[in-house]
């Protein structure tokens, strides 16, 4: 199976035996080669003239836009393509942009970019992403209180008290989504507050201490009453919303009796293989919309659709 999902592919060396030396990055931050990608609250920086396209600045023009304030912005050393460095930086306040630059949510960059095949932009803009939102919430230590300041090349935040030298690592949350099937019937829910028609699969955060496998059972017999056997990873996705990895599964049902947790769920149903297959043909209806192409469910349907 390609490994084309949305979200992955990052296309750059992160280079960590050279991020750990702060004189290598500091000379890679202060290089007129180097590439910059600025970020507003999460939103990255796109050029919108001819689609879109993310903006690389150069090490200037961020500082021009930062201005004294660049010894305070959180940025992060991405990778290399050869010698040349990309970092992602976090902006805030206000800035003039040229007329076909614009902060855009990286999800709708995601399914604009994706809706033309698979591309590695969205994994890029997403890993910086991840960074600069872990380092906006850490700004202090969560074990004495005092500020952090960044390094090795913005995947570690150092307690700035020397008593206590906390050392804060980026975190990303797993997340099980699965698709559960019974012979050729496969269980799809809808979430709550979430538009008419839109379903997917059954998904959850993973608790501390759990294998995929209890997870997975878990979530289940929790949002649908539904006892679960067999468990199968069949892909994983990171996903920048805020910073989890779906692991995603098949897994085995043992009984079909639906009990909907109405705290998470608003519908679950059975949903037969032929009629799913038509769906998919036909592009969906208003009753029951295919999930977008960035998400992993459609990917796990599409598997069991295309391999049983
Ligand atoms: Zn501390």
């Amino acid at each position: 199976m390609a490994d084309n999902i949305i979200f992955g592919g990052f296309p750059l060396d992160p280079a960590d035996h050279l991020r750990g030396d702060d004189r290598w990055v500091f000379e890679k931050i202060n290089h007129s080669d180097s590439r910059f990608l600025l970020y507003a609250q999460g939103c990255p920086l796109m050029d919108i003239s001819d689609g879109l396209a993310p903006v690389f600045k150069s090490v200037v023009k961020v500082k021009a836009i930062t201005g004294d304030d660049w010894g305070q912005t959180d940025w992060v050393f991405l990778g290399l393509d050869g010698d040349v460095a990309t970092f992602a930086v976090a902006i805030s306040g206000k800035y003039d942009l040229p007329a076909d630059e614009k902060f855009i949510d990286l999800r709708s960059v995601a399914l604009q970019i994706s809706a033309g095949g698979f591309s590695t932009i969205p994994s890029l803009l997403g890993r910086g992403k991840m960074l600069l939102e872990w380092h906006g919430r850490r700004h202090f230590c969560s074990c004495c209180g005092h500020k952090t300041k960044g390094a090795r090349g913005g995947y570690l935040r150092q307690c700035a008290n020397e008593a206590c030298a906390a050392e804060h690592f980026p975190r990303t949350d797993p997340v099980v989504i699965m698709l559960v099937t019974d012979g050729d019937r496969c269980l799809l829910g809808r979430g709550k507050g979430w538009p008419e028609g839109n379903y997917s699969t059954l998904a959850g955060f993973m608790e501390p201490g759990e294998t995929i496998e209890e997870a997975t059972r878990r979530e289940v017999l929790e949002e649908v009453g539904v006892k679960v056997g067999n468990v199968t990873y069949i892909r994983s996705q990171p996903w920048p919303f805020p910073s989890s990895l779906m692991i995603g599964v098949r897994a085995e049902a043992l009984t079909t009796e639906i009990t909907l947790d109405t705290n998470e769920l608003v519908d679950a149903l059975w949903m037969d293989k032929e009629k799913l297959q038509n769906l998919f043909e036909t592009g969906g209806d208003n009753s029951f919309r295919i999930p977008p192409k960035i998400a992993i469910a459609r990917h796990l349907l599409e598997e069991w659709l295309q391999h049983g």
